[in-house]
């Protein structure tokens, strides 16, 4: 069982997340990636483990909503904020 990320720390990501999709959007970046991406990011999320249900037990958030969101970004490097149209590889992807 992993451990359970307290209401503070939760409560501090939602506003860092809010914070970095306000400056996404000031950057020209908009809100939301595409379906695509959107499948791609649920996809990593589904087969991880650290879902669970649809909340993420590193961030806390829900994956069915973050995973729409051009501006976030996986807290362990799964998959990365999506910038200026271009989606970075992962952690993993560009290690080799
Ligand atoms: S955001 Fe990252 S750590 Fe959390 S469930 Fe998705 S892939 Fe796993």
């Amino acid at each position: 069982m992993t451990k359970k990320i307290p209401i503070r720390q939760q409560v501090q990501n939602l506003a860092s997340d809010t914070a970095a999709v306000i400056s996404g959007v000031v950057a020209g970046n908009g809100i939301f990636v595409s379906e695509q991406e959107q499948w791609n990011r649920w996809s990593i999320c589904k087969s991880c483990e650290f879902l669970e249900n649809t909340k993420c037990s590193k961030c806390g958030c829900f994956m069915e909503v973050k995973t729409q969101l051009a501006a976030v970004e996986c807290p362990i490097g799964k998959w990365k904020k999506v910038n200026n149209g271009q989606v970075p590889p992962c952690d993993d992807c560009s290690a080799t």
